[in-house]
């Protein structure tokens, strides 16, 4: 059983004690009745407010107990216990402030990923040119070649051809 079937269980067994349908309690919690039914089966949790609503109005402080129990979870930046308020159920940080701290940190992962391709394909590159020069030269290392486009980036010496 999860903890929403227990939940469901919880306020099932809340009605059965005070006695209510799904309209008579929908009625006393400003709620619609299919939303009754769909917490009532677990098709559904309600939010925390509707949680302390129901809870309220059967008087079963254990409704809100559980549900707060369910709500809360362990911060992703700090590690901090909170209790997400969200309706979806899904927060993963305490507050703002840690959702930033989590997102700078998610943005210099990037950038440090980024550096290391960047610096990867400039290795590359030098390989490429260094590969290309060995190629065009007469074997001795040096390059004769003062127009020659990879001029500023070969590895090479340049020495200047004797018009001999
Ligand atoms: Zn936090």
């Amino acid at each position: 059983m999860t903890a929403g079937q227990r939940w469901a269980a919880e306020l099932a067994r809340a009605m059965r004690r005070r006695g209510w349908s799904n309209v008579r309690l929908a009625r006393e919690a400003g709620m619609s009745a299919p939303s009754i039914s769909a917490y009532r089966t677990a098709r559904q949790m309600p939010t925390l407010t509707r949680a302390a609503i129901l809870s309220d109005v059967l008087m079963w402080p254990d409704l809100l107990e559980r549900r707060v129990a369910m709500a809360t979870r362990d911060c992703a930046a700090c590690g901090r216990s909170f209790i997400d308020a969200g309706t979806k159920g899904n927060g993963r940080f305490c507050d703002s402030a840690c959702r930033w701290t989590n997102r700078t940190r998610l943005a210099r992962g990037k950038r440090d990923t980024m550096r290391q391709v960047t610096t990867r394909r400039l290795h590359l590159f030098e390989e490429r040119v260094a590969a290309m020069c060995a190629d065009y030269t007469l074997g001795d290392g040096v390059c004769r070649t003062e127009e020659c486009p990879l001029r500023a980036v070969s590895p090479l010496r340049f020495v200047r051809m004797s018009a001999a």
